[in-house]
């Protein structure tokens, strides 16, 4: 079913999202973005006469009640935000009555979803290597069906919102939609979007494709390289990265970081690349510091010839011209890790002349998607994120979701 179709009237709605937002010590909201991000799919649920039944996990009170994970510190927040009062349950497997109790237009949070460790389903306190492990995950597992069913008597409809645990087979996430009928459980707007980001650099790619990886390791990255592949027309491959190439291409490399441990598996990147047609783009040159802070000393130099005691941490100006030119023409962009060490803001010009050249791009009709950690951090810093095409919520799920594998909270509802 898609949520645009369904009318809520006189139904209770329950809906995972990701209120997993941060607090400061007094536990206000630090940063509203995942509440915002829900309000399409929750203001429509009210608008159409529904009442609404809001759960989500904070942190990782690892199966125990912590109230500094309590989602009881953001109700106001999202009483503000939905223009409405928030009822509160303090147990979210006994929260029967407050439900059934709610009328059309009404709202109810459910508190911490993982206080419960039933949500994630992990037997806790028993070691993976004891003996009645096995045991106790069997037993675990029939138990977060009886928490699923629980949350799910609450309700009517099942709404699966939040794409930052799409890829966590929880009892929330994706357990529970067993119990609705196909017609009575969806995507809400937040994930449908995702899902399309998603497809659009996977399926439905207009040429020619960039992508760009960065961050700080190949090693965390290949699952995704090497699905890719067979996708792009242009990979950019840039960050900490770069001095595993240049290290495995004979390069002296200095203190910069690198993965003497994956010389080969670069190789065999560039060698895929090349057997694939894929222009494969390195940086050539780069700015090292002489100490790991935004203060130290720099030089720019070729990413082949660092200096003793000089390690690569941004992109060079030849580097970034070479990403450029792989950017701009492109109708498809999918960026993941920045260029440098943008947190230091001495930096951040590899990633800034990536994300320029993105806007431009996209200014230009290209479908751009930004993802996955970092490179999320890097457009907000710049004030650019309004300036691409889709900026994604979710981290590890947006990374998985492009390695190919098959997300269960999706599967849980569109079978
Ligand atoms: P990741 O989580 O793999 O996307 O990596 C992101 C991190 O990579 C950021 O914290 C960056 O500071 C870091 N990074 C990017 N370039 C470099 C570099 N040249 N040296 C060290 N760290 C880097």
């Amino acid at each position: 079913m898609k949520i645009d179709n369904y009318n809520f009237a006189g139904k209770k709605a329950i809906v995972r999202v990701d209120f997993n937002v941060p607090l400061d010590e007094n536990g206000n909201v630090t940063d509203d973005t995942r509440i915002r991000g829900a309000l399409p799919t929750l203001k429509k649920i009210l608008a159409d006469g529904g009442s609404l039944i809001i759960m989500s996990h904070m942190g990782k009170p690892k199966g125990k009640v912590n109230p500094k994970m309590s989602l009881g510190q953001i109700k106001d927040v999202v009483a503000k935000h939905l223009g409405t009062e928030v009822k509160f349950a303090p147990d979210c497997a006994k929260a029967a009555e407050e439900a059934a109790t709610l009328k059309p237009g009404e709202v109810l949070l459910l508190e911490n979803l993982r206080f419960y460790p039933e949500e994630e389903g992990k037997p806790v306190g028993i070691d993976k290597e004891d003996p009645a492990y096995e045991e106790a995950k069997k037993a675990m597992k029939a138990s977060q069906k009886e928490f699923a069913k629980t949350l799910a008597s609450y309700a009517d409809v099942y709404v699966n919102d939040a794409f930052g645990t799409a890829h966590r087979k929880h009892a929330s996430t994706a357990v529970i939609a067993d119990y609705f009928q196909p017609e009575d459980k969806m995507l809400g707007y937040l994930m449908e979007k995702e899902v399309q980001a998603v497809d659009n650099i996977l399926s439905d790619i207009k040429r020619p494709f960039t992508a760009i990886m960065g961050g700080s390791k190949v090693s965390t990255k290949i699952g995704i390289i090497e699905n890719l592949m067979d996708k792009v027309d242009n990979l950019i491959l840039c960050g900490g990265m770069t001095y595993t190439f240049a290290k495995a291409m004979g390069g002296n490399v200095g203190d910069s970081i690198c993965e003497t441990d994956k010389l080969d598996l670069a190789l065999d990147i560039m060698k895929k690349a090349k057997e694939k047609g894929v222009n494969l783009v390195l940086g050539v040159d780069c700015v090292a510091g002489n100490a790991f802070k935004n203060d130290c000393d720099t030089q720019i130099c070729s990413v082949m010839e660092i200096p003793e005691g000089w390690e690569g941490m941004d992109a060079g100006p030849k580097s970034r011209e070479l990403f450029k030119a792989a950017i701009l023409p492109a109708k498809t962009i999918l960026w993941n890790g920045p260029a440098g060490v943008f947190e230091f803001d001495n930096f951040t010009g590899g990633s800034r002349a990536i994300a320029d050249a993105v806007v431009e791009a996209t200014k230009n009709g290209a479908f751009s998607l930004v993802g996955g950690g970092d490179s999320v951090a890097c457009v907000n810093k710049f004030g650019l994120a309004d300036e691409v095409s889709y900026v994604s919520t979710g981290g590890g799920a947006l990374l998985e979701a492009i390695e190919g594998k098959i997300l269960p909270g999706i599967a849980a509802i569109k079978g």
